[in-house]
């Protein structure tokens, strides 16, 4: 039986049949204690526009660290924030940063935008990285979500969502999420499936793919996941 894959989350799943990539926000404090005690569970990690450290510098230093952890699967989530109380100058350069390490250490982005579609766009294609990079909790309208599409972007919807924009999200850019929601992520599937008309299942294979092809670390560590069949 396929995972639900879920890219995205802020809580712990006591889901058996759910991937999912529980997300820290590296502030101020220190969450090695809370990583370890997840188990080996996947991971994403990153300095959020809204919570910028006094001293990103140190931050930063801390991310490359943390990066090389054997359960971190993706930086994120990172991004730029119009809504955000930092300057975007500064929000940029953290978020390039960011991007860098990403690259360095082969993991996808996870990205959250806010009201800054123009400047993502024009720093991915400054940059050109080659790893995938996520918009994650994507609400836009059909249009936003093409140009982002063809700009090389995936898409991860969470509960949150505009119909016609997950009608015409290519399958292989397609993502689901929980995100800060408590409701399970199979209710996302059913939704989603029912916009898509495909079955559950084929759209839990089809995120499962597309996770598997995220990295190659993702590939190793999931090949000892014992009710996947590969
Ligand atoms: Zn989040």
């Amino acid at each position: 039986m396929y995972p639900y894959i879920n890219i995205h989350s802020h809580r712990k799943t006591e889901e058996k049949n759910e991937i999912a990539l529980l997300n820290y926000i590296l502030d101020s404090c220190s969450p090695e204690e809370s990583i370890n005690a997840n188990e080996g569970g996947f991971f994403s990690i990153g300095i959020h526009p809204w919570y910028i450290p006094q001293h990103p510098k140190q931050a930063l230093e801390y991310l490359n660290r943390l990066s090389t952890h054997h359960s971190c699967q993706a930086i994120g989530e990172v991004g730029l924030d119009k809504n955000a109380v930092t300057d975007m100058s500064a929000q940029e350069d953290i978020y390039i940063q960011q991007l860098k390490i990403a690259s360095k250490q082969h993991l996808p982005l996870i990205i959250h935008c806010v009201k800054a579609w123009n400047e993502i766009i024009a720093i991915h294609s400054a940059y050109h990285p080659e790893i995938p990079c996520i918009i994650h909790g994507f609400r836009g309208k059909p249009q936003l979500a093409e140009s982002l599409v063809n700009a090389g972007f995936y898409l991860s919807f969470g509960f949150h969502f505009n119909e016609e924009s997950i009608k015409i999200c290519p399958s292989h850019r397609l993502f689901l999420e929980t995100d800060e929601d408590l409701r399970p992520i199979s209710e996302l599937y059913e939704a989603v499936s029912n916009i898509r008309q495909c079955s559950v299942n084929e759209l839990k294979i089809q995120c499962f793919d597309n996770l598997r092809n995220l990295n190659k670390k993702l590939q190793v560590s999931l090949k000892g996941r014992t009710f996947v069949e590969l």
